[in-house]
């Protein structure tokens, strides 16, 4: 009887990662060193990247998608970036074929390069045998940027500092969303830069002048009993403002999603993205179909959240 050889090494690996949005983005003053405090809640939503990671003689990086021109495919690209630093910690060279399916928006405010880096540091641990845990991976996620360990993590968390000090929240339901992905993408800094501009018109925008953030509390027991009228109730992003201000046509597709029925209407994030919470999957259905018809966003998805984080599949 012939023995079963041993297995062997995987060639590719594939990391699926979710996008995410903000129930709650509670912007602090600006801070001495540029960032602002912030009491972030973050929901991780069904819309995916897929971050392949295959054997190569050297570093390698391709995008797939309708908005693959959009993504850096050099080593700027955030998932390059996570390989490089992964291979730098354990000594060793980066010859890695990273491909991203890419289905997040791009610059959309769903953090879809973060969730890339997430996805490349998973799966090049498990191609390159590395064997990490959770918690040296997540640590290497927060050096690669504050949005990085939540896409890791996915489920809903409460972000702290720049967004890196996650607490893992309860949620007691499935949330139905519906995602206006909008023509072009808006700067993450440009947005913070407006949203200072802004305050300081009205009063000032450094850390005397703002109340420090916090979680609210009717927002996180809203996520801990999954009532969705209780949430719509208390979803808030202080960087709408800002991004209001910048594309002022988002505002149509607010009220476009509002009209159509959405519970809540919100800014994903810095934007364009337009996040509208809805009841349950068949209003999701009719306002993506009535959003999308609107002519008001490029195209309207439904989701659901909480979504895992990045998985092996
Ligand atoms: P966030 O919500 O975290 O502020 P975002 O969703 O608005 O981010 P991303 O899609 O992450 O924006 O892209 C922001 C910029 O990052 C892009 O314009 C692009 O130049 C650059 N970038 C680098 N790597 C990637 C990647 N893998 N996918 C998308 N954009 C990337």
């Amino acid at each position: 009887m012939t023995q079963p050889a041993a297995a062997a090494p995987a060639r590719t690996v594939t990391v699926r990662v979710p996008a995410k949005v903000n129930v709650q983005l509670s912007v602090g003053g600006l801070r001495p060193d540029g960032f602002h405090g912030l009491a972030n809640v973050f929901l991780a939503v069904g819309l995916y990247d897929s971050v392949s990671a295959t054997r190569a003689e050297q570093p390698r990086l391709t995008v797939s998608g309708p908005d693959a021109a959009l993504v850096p495919q050099d080593r700027t690209n955030l998932a390059a970036r996570a390989a490089r630093l992964l291979a730098q910690r354990h000594g060793i060279s980066p010859d890695v074929h990273l491909h991203i399916a890419k289905d997040i928006p791009v610059a959309g405010g769903m953090a879809g390069g973060s969730a890339d880096a997430a996805g490349a540091l998973l799966a090049c641990d498990r191609l390159w045998g590395l064997g990490s845990t959770r918690e040296e991976l997540l640590q290497l996620c927060a050096e690669l940027g504050s949005d990085v360990p939540f896409s890791f993590a996915g489920g809903a968390a409460l972000g702290e500092g720049r967004g890196e000090k996650l607490t893992p929240l309860e949620v007691g339901g499935t949330f139905h969303w519906v995602f206006a992905v909008a023509e072009g993408g808006l700067s993450t800094p440009d947005v913070y830069r407006e949203c200072d501009r802004l305050r300081e018109q009205h009063g000032g925008s450094s850390e005397a002048d703002v109340p420090a953030p916090t979680a609210d509390p009717a927002l996180l027991a809203a996520l801990r009993t999954g009532d969705p009228q209780a949430l719509a109730a208390a979803v808030r992003n202080d960087l709408q403002p800002a991004a209001l201000s910048l594309r002022p046509a988002l505002a149509e597709t607010l009220t476009a999603g509002l009209e159509a029925g959405a519970l809540a209407a919100l800014v994903s994030g810095s934007g364009p993205t337009c996040a509208f919470l809805v009841a349950d999957a068949a209003s999701a259905t009719r306002t993506a179909q009535t959003l999308t018809a609107s002519g008001t966003c490029r195209t309207a998805r439904p989701a659901t959240g909480p979504a895992p984080g990045a998985t092996v599949v």
